[in-house]
């Protein structure tokens, strides 16, 4: 027989089947190597980064490098961007984010071929740069697609959800993501701007778990200013509903006031434990003190976050309002495992401020 005695992490006690850290300690760990880098130590990382750029698609140290220090430094990607182009390696897109107006034309020109052979690369790439000069190009390839277009799925438009904006038919930009970005971390220190899983009273109507606020925000911190929220949100789900259910649609004023509704819920069963709820209604997260870099998400490390671009686990998803119909903006995104032990996937929360409605969706891998 194997031993199947549980080790608990040294660092945090969860328990595990292998010696050393958990893989959530590991990837902490990581993170904060990047974070206490020195600007020489940044600029040694970039410089062998660009020298070694043709070996990012093989997912180590150079692309480790790449999207911790994007992550966690919000370095500038020029020279990188550079050293991707002439090596014609277009993945991840955000090397591209900082591309020089030089590169940006030659980008577009490529684009602009009939027969751009690697058109879903190159408009991920422009996405990701986004300014005007893109999304007037991507709105002109929109109403005139070219051959390319044929062996794609989706338009230039859509491609631009992922980078975080869009445009509508008449090539009005639509922004779908906040620039500025704050974490939720476990610290204890007393910090009312974000409330994370407070409990609520009623029990839901469809499984009779107990419901809670997933977040109750105090928009007049001044942390949270750029969401031009100047009130009280609450945001009540179902914690049981909300991973098995299409979408959760909320309906908030600024006075605290919400109510909730589970859309298509796949079952009634209970899956989660009074244990479960002791621990998520337990999770004493808060608001990180500091802004964040706008893609905190997108490294090793799981993190929850308000504003910023998110980490889709799936392809990237943002809802049209339940009711004006316009593309909602994604508000914050949080890490099931955070928040329960040994929970899957990420809630995403997206806003219509509008029309006062929030959707939360699921992924998982
Ligand atoms: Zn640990
Ligand atoms: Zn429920
Ligand atoms: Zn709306």
């Amino acid at each position: 027989m194997r031993d199947r005695t549980p080790i608990p992490c040294p660092e945090c006690d969860r328990e595990k089947y292998f010696e050393g850290l958990c893989y959530a300690c590991t990837n902490r760990k990581v993170r904060e190597s990047y974070e206490s880098m020195s600007d020489g130590q940044i600029q040694t990382t970039v410089q062998n980064i660009i020298q070694n750029i043709e070996t990012i698609g093989k997912w180590e140290q150079v692309y480790k490098d790449f999207t911790g220090l994007l992550a966690y430094r919000d370095i500038n990607t020029r020279e990188i961007a550079d050293a991707a182009f002439r090596n014609k390696i277009y993945n991840p897109a955000t090397l591209y984010r900082d591309a020089s107006p030089e590169l940006q034309d030659e980008l577009i020109a490529l684009i602009n071929d009939p027969y751009c052979a690697h058109a879903g690369d190159i408009l991920s790439c422009l996405s990701v740069i986004g300014n005007d000069n893109v999304q007037s190009a991507f709105y002109q390839l929109e109403k005139n697609p070219l051959p390319w277009r044929k062996n794609l799925y989706v338009d230039p438009s859509f491609y631009a959800e992922q980078a975080g904006w869009t445009f509508g038919a008449d090539g009005t930009r639509i922004q779908l993501n906040y620039d500025s970005c704050y974490s939720l971390i476990k610290e204890s220190r007393e910090d009312n701007a974000v409330l994370v899983a407070r409990a609520r009273a009623e029990e839901c109507a469809i499984c009779s778990c107990q419901t809670i606020d997933i977040l109750s925000l105090d928009g007049r911190d001044q942390r949270l200013s750029f969401l031009g929220l100047p009130g009280q949100l609450n945001i009540p789900i179902c914690p049981n509903c909300a991973s098995m259910c299409d979408r959760t649609i909320v309906r908030y004023q600024l006075d605290g006031e919400s109510t909730f509704e589970v859309v298509e819920p796949y079952t009634n069963e209970k899956y989660i434990s009074d244990a479960d709820l002791t621990s998520l209604v337990n999770s004493k997260m808060v608001l990180s003190q500091t802004e964040k870099p706008a893609y905190f998400s997108c490294g090793n490390d799981d993190v929850s976050t308000i504003g910023g671009n998110p980490d889709w686990i799936q392809d990237w998803q943002y809802e049209d309002c339940p009711d004006c119909q316009k593309k909602m903006k994604l508000l914050a995104a949080l890490q099931w495992d955070q928040l329960i032990e040994a929970s899957e996937g990420t809630l995403y929360i997206e806003i219509c401020t509008d029309c006062s409605v929030i959707v939360t969706i699921h992924q998982q891998t």
